[in-house]
């Protein structure tokens, strides 16, 4: 718990209980509380953080919510084992990523592309539209122009998005895409931050994985889509955030 907890919350009433829950998602990623630790009772919370009961309440039932807490009623609130975490929610990422946890984050969201992804592009390859199909081709022409030409990696960044959108998209199922959205959107969140790292001729790789892609879909050939977009994932994992183990 941190000692000076009220300097770090000078905001309004309202976003007070976001606010807290946000530090206290944060205390728990950094193991200051463990799994199956009872945090203090609340009135003894509320009085530390400066804030009322129906604050500290919300925050807590904030935490319950993304699966970090379990209130019992007449008990104490314990600390759940980070298997229950909804890490699609930008409380827990951000949690993580203060905790200095965010490659860790960054090695399992990849793994969910792996999995999902390939298995993606080969429905795509049965069930993509004709509108799909033109999205696909525009955008793998638009980054073959970009890595050939102006190299713009915020460009290529939100173009390589949207191809990836349409595909999940293209499978027709919802679902998929509904966990692979917030995947996409932490993934490129953290190429934005370190842009850097990706060189020119990697560019002009990545373009023409996404063509292979957009023509073994276009071809309604699930077995060459799959493999296309096995290795556009394996090589994106490794060009585009390498493996750091030791960073933090
Ligand atoms: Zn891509």
């Amino acid at each position: 718990m941190s000692t000076d907890p009220i300097s770090e919350f000078p905001f309004d009433e309202v976003l007070l209980g976001d606010r807290l829950a946000q530090h206290l998602a944060s205390e728990v990623a950094r193991r200051v509380y463990r799994s199956g630790d009872q945090l203090p009772p609340e009135t003894a919370l509320a009085k530390h953080y400066h804030v009322s009961k129906p604050t500290m309440r919300q925050a807590l039932q904030k935490l319950a919510g993304l699966g970090m807490v379990r209130i019992q009623h007449g008990r104490r609130t314990e600390v759940l084992d980070e298997s229950n975490w909804d890490v699609l929610d930008p409380v827990i990422q951000r949690a993580l990523t203060a905790a200095g946890r965010k490659e860790e984050l960054c090695r399992h969201f990849w793994e969910v592309r792996e999995m999902l992804e390939v298995a993606a592009a080969g429905h795509a390859a049965r069930r993509a539209s004709a509108e799909d199909l033109d999205q696909l081709d525009s955008a793998a022409r638009e980054l073959r122009t970009i890595a050939n030409t102006s190299q713009d990696l915020r460009r290529f960044l939100e173009i390589d998005r949207l191809f990836h959108d349409v595909v999940t998209r293209a499978s027709g199922n919802p679902a998929l895409r509904s966990v692979l959205t917030p995947v996409h959107t932490f993934l490129n969140n953290i190429l934005w931050e370190a842009e850097s790292r990706v060189q020119a001729e990697q560019l002009v790789q990545l373009a023409e994985q996404h063509g292979r892609i957009a023509s073994a879909i276009r071809g309604h050939d699930p077995a060459a889509a799959r493999q296309a977009m096995a290795e556009h994932i394996s090589f994106a994992e490794q060009e585009e955030f390498p493996a750091r183990p030791n960073a933090v």
